[in-house]
């Protein structure tokens, strides 16, 4: 926490507003509206419930398909079974690791050659790089398919100035406790159409009809934030800059200490390629030009025929050896069980991700002591390799 929460939530239980309504909540949207430029905000209880808001909102229905990217965590798919629709999944890109527009335009052909009604296009900015925005709104545009931005991960992101989440027609934001700012659990819907975010509140109260009485003409939800929640908010987007400088920084730190050596990668026949070289076998994902990453996670990838056999798991399970927690590259939904029925539309590239990455430590509160004692397993892991 920054320091300036518990004024905003003791500010809330003063006034009493202890409830789903009060002050904060829409002073909590208007400092997320003014930080990323979107037109409206609706705060509600978590990134996931904005994720499936999201779909009802651009008309996902059953029988729909909704082009969803493969990699990326499990609440990005569970919002279109929500909706009971099907989602199909679109391999990353070299670039960005995210969606691949190519891929994307070779599914939304062969999805409707198949008769099917593509309903939604979700691409996902993970670990914070953005999308190749401008590229997926090309495609999507050019069949007339609106795009929602899972945009849970990259709050503050950017490309050539322009927020994620601020692309499509609209995006979800995420404050669970783990994200670059967080208010315990939440999350927003983000977009420049104001009707849309006018029927995400009305959806996220139960789709409670103007009466004296409680009356519904349509299926709700309980998906609102707590005025408490937001209060946290509040004193959280004072310091997001800081967080992004702090997040930025430790990427920085690793990048410096594994040999800074930026992936350059090509796909030839479904594989993927190195192109370059490192002195560690350590790579790391490059800022596109014009491209601004919050760095919520720093990512790399570890190429065990360069560090003499060392592979990610090596490092991860010597990190965890000491009481350190670094995970995986997020598991593609293509090969997650729940969807091994799912189509899928591959390229290699996500499978390669999951095979070769590695989350490291990335908290923003990690200070000198923290990273002495990640710098000596580190240093243990790449001696080990030289003897
Ligand atoms: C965290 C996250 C979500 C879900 O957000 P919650 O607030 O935890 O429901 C969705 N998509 C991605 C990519 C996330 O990292």
């Amino acid at each position: 926490m920054g320091g300036q929460e518990i004024k905003f939530v003791q500010e809330a239980f003063d006034t009493n507003w202890v409830a789903p309504v009060g002050p904060h909540i829409g002073d909590f949207e208007q400092d997320l509206r003014s930080y990323t430029g979107a037109g409206h905000c609706s705060v509600l209880g978590s990134g996931s419930a904005a994720i499936h808001i999201g779909q009802r909102l651009l008309g996902v229905e059953r029988r729909d398909v909704v082009l969803c990217q493969s990699f990326t965590f499990v609440a990005t798919a569970n919002s279109v079974l929500l909706q009971g629709a099907t989602p199909v999944f679109v391999d990353s890109e070299l670039e960005t690791w995210n969606m691949c527009p190519v891929k994307l335009e070779e599914a939304i052909i062969d999805q409707q050659a198949q008769g099917k009604r593509v309903a939604s296009i979700i691409p996902v900015h993970l670990y914070g790089m953005p999308s190749n925005m401008p590229a997926i709104m090309a495609v999507a545009d050019k069949y007339g398919i609106p795009v929602f931005e899972d945009a849970a991960e990259s709050l503050g992101s950017h490309i050539n100035g322009k927020h994620t989440g601020t692309f499509g027609k609209g995006a979800a934001l995420s404050f669970n406790g783990n994200k670059i700012i967080t208010t315990s659990g939440g999350g927003a819907l983000i977009s420049d159409d104001e009707k849309l975010i006018q029927k995400a509140r009305f959806w996220a109260t139960q789709a409670r009809d103007e009466a004296p009485h409680y009356e519904h003409s349509e299926q709700g939800y309980n998906y609102r934030m707590s005025n408490v929640v937001a209060a946290i908010g509040r004193g959280q987007m004072q310091v997001l800059p800081e967080r992004i400088e702090a997040r930025r920084a430790n990427h920085d730190w690793y990048f410096k200490k594994l040999g800074e050596t930026w992936l350059d990668a090509e796909l030839r026949d479904g594989t993927v390629c190195i192109q370059n070289t490192s002195a560690t076998g350590i790579y790391f994902l490059r800022e596109p030009e014009g491209y601004f990453s919050n760095r919520w996670l720093t990512t790399v990838i570890v190429n065990p025929e360069e560090t003499g056999g060392i592979t990610r798991e090596t490092i991860r399970l010597a990190l965890d050896a000491r009481n350190i927690e670094a995970r995986p590259l997020w598991k593609p939904m293509h090969l997650q069980p729940l969807f091994s029925e799912s189509k899928h539309y591959g390229n290699g590239v996500s499978d390669w991700l999951f095979e070769h990455g590695l989350c490291l430590p990335s908290g923003s509160n990690l200070g000198m002591a923290e990273f002495a004692r990640i710098e000596a397993v580190l240093d243990e892991v790449f001696h080990f390799r030289m003897s």
